[in-house]
């Protein structure tokens, strides 16, 4: 038989956790077709030995639901071997849309350049693959949108209505291929979600066969009751549970909580399992510091809240995602174009530099920055080292990007979103190679086939004849990140091929042109995609 490719010699790892052997992969039509010793000829042959031969990595936490319509390429992706992503997380995603006013209120990246003509997920699914992603693309149904969508940007609870509404648009978004819902607790349009919506949209998931992805409330202060809050809700609505980057921003011992209350579920037999990004910082944009009714009059409004001494005490009465950290030193800006007088500073030194309170300095900022609300990130140093092995250590953590996939150049050149070229490349490097904390075939495992298993994938995240053929190819010892906190847009290292449905996306470690990525979607209850 003739094959398209046969990968010879590798240390294959299958993503079970197995230890790897040595075995050539032939790929046929998009699928694996053998395994073994492979007779026969290929149209191309990839001479592995010495490599490590692993299925394509799957972020199960990314944000790139839009900025794959802006550039396909998944340039950050490709280039660590990332061949899934699972994007609609925290709330935040592209689709369902009725009010496309509102609607960037919960898209990552969203610049305006590719404008919002479609509604539902099914047709934001057409949209993206139109676009034609180099990576596999799987969502979820966000309830940022849901609620933007139904009751607009309010603090509230979701009416009666409202809530029969969000159910509805959800049901649709899970029948046309959506794997599950999310929440972003933190985010204005969502803090005013209640136990009787959460219960009752999860609960919806659950029956469809999907799972419920959180973004707890409190990162930063009372975060293990925020998870004890997210068992809860997945144990009445009777749905599997994934936390979103469990470890939150309050120090070591409340991380060791969080994880105590994971494990206690767990324990009592719930099924639920979490991830985690890889930075030692979170990323955030400037604009979380405003209360939803300061936004209700778009852009005019709120320069005049901002203007307005009464309305402006109200913003700064407001308790933030931001502001909860309680240390203007912990927020640090990343760069904003045009404004180098502040980038890379805190608000802390912004302030001391202008001797003014560096609330109302961040408040400035946003004036100035109103057309763009979106652009202002900052970073909140908030980690430990210590937290981050606890988390990747754990038999249920997955690592993510939490991040938009980029490109160095072309249209999202300038563009930043901290671990986006560096989450799987840093993982393999800090927990395999610096740190020793997990053998290679157990951090393969949590880069493939305990992802597919969350997201319901038995032909992808795993090695097998008859699986598809996404396949990374790299050299383990060198395999690292490059980006750095103030220079993150460099792609990783030591990645060599890189095989998306049985097409290359990187040959001899350079990056093909070929966008062969699919949108995934779920068929019917049973999972099957
Ligand atoms: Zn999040």
């Amino acid at each position: 038989m003739a094959y398209d490719i046969i990968i010879r010699g590798g240390n294959v790892f299958d993503g079970s956790g197995a230890a790897p052997e040595v075995v050539d992969v032939a790929i046929a039509d998009g699928r694996i077709v053998a395994m073994g010793r492979v007779e026969g000829d290929a149209r191309r042959s990839v001479d592995a030995t010495g490599l490590a031969v692993t299925p394509g990595f799957i972020d199960i936490h990314s944000h790139s639901d839009y900025t794959l319509l802006i550039d396909p390429r998944a340039v950050s992706s490709i280039a660590q071997g990332v061949t899934t992503e699972v994007i609609g997380n925290c709330g935040f995603g592209c689709a369902p849309i009725t009010d496309t006013r509102l609607a960037p209120n919960a898209i990552y990246g969203f610049d305006g350049s590719v404008p919002l003509t479609w509604r539902g997920v099914g047709e934001y699914f057409e949209k993206l693959q139109s676009a034609r992603p180099a990576v596999n693309v799987l969502t979820l149904v966000p309830n940022g949108q849901l609620r933007l969508a139904t009751a607009g940007m309010v603090d509230r609870e979701a009416s009666a209505w409202e809530l029969e509404r969000m159910r509805t648009l959800l049901r649709e978004g899970l029948a046309e291929g959506a794997v599950g819902y999310s929440t972003g607790l933190e985010y204005p349009s969502e803090i005013g979600s209640g136990r009787t919506e959460l219960v009752a949209l999860a609960r919806e998931t659950g029956l469809a066969g999907g799972f419920y992805a959180t973004h707890t409330r409190n990162r930063a202060a009372g975060a293990p009751e925020a998870v004890e809050e997210a068992v809860r809700t997945a144990r009445d609505a009777e749905v599997r549970l994934q936390v979103s980057h469990l470890m939150p921003r309050s120090g070591d011992a409340e991380c060791e909580r969080c994880v105590e209350v994971v494990e206690s579920a767990r324990s009592q037999g719930q099924d639920i399992a979490f991830d985690m990004h890889t930075r030692l910082y979170g990323t955030t944009m400037l604009s979380t510091l405003l209360p939803p009714w300061s936004l209700e009059e778009g852009i005019a409004g709120l320069r005049h809240n901002l203007s307005n001494t009464t309305a402006r005490a109200r913003i700064k009465s407001f308790s933030s995602l931001i502001g909860s950290l309680k240390d203007w030193d912990k927020v640090r800006l990343l760069d904003i174009p045009g404004r180098p007088d502040i980038s890379r500073l805190t608000l802390g030194e912004i302030g001391r530099q202008r001797g003014r309170d560096p609330h109302d300095c961040a408040l400035d900022i946003l004036f100035d920055e109103a057309d763009t609300l979106q652009r202002p990130m900052v970073l909140l140093h908030a980690y430990s080292e210590a937290s981050q092995k606890r988390a990747f250590s754990h038999p249920l953590c997955m690592p993510a990007s939490d991040a938009t996939t980029l490109a160095p150049d072309g249209p999202l050149g300038e563009s930043v979103f901290h671990g986006a070229y560096t989450w799987a490349s840093w993982f393999w490097r800090a927990m395999v190679r610096d740190w020793k904390l997990l053998r290679p075939e157990q951090a393969v495992n949590r880069l493939t086939r305990l992802p597919a298993s969350i997201l319901g994938l038995t032909d992808r995240g795993v090695l097998k004849v008859g699986a598809y053929a996404d396949i990374s190819v790299f050299d383990a010892e060198q395999f690292g990140e490059r980006g750095t906190m103030f220079e993150p847009n460099q792609l990783a290292h030591g990645m060599r091929h890189v095989i998306v449905n049985g097409m290359a996306a990187m040959q001899d470690g350079v990056r093909t042109d070929m966008r062969a990525g699919t949108v995934l979607r779920r068929r019917g209850p049973s999972i099957h995609i």
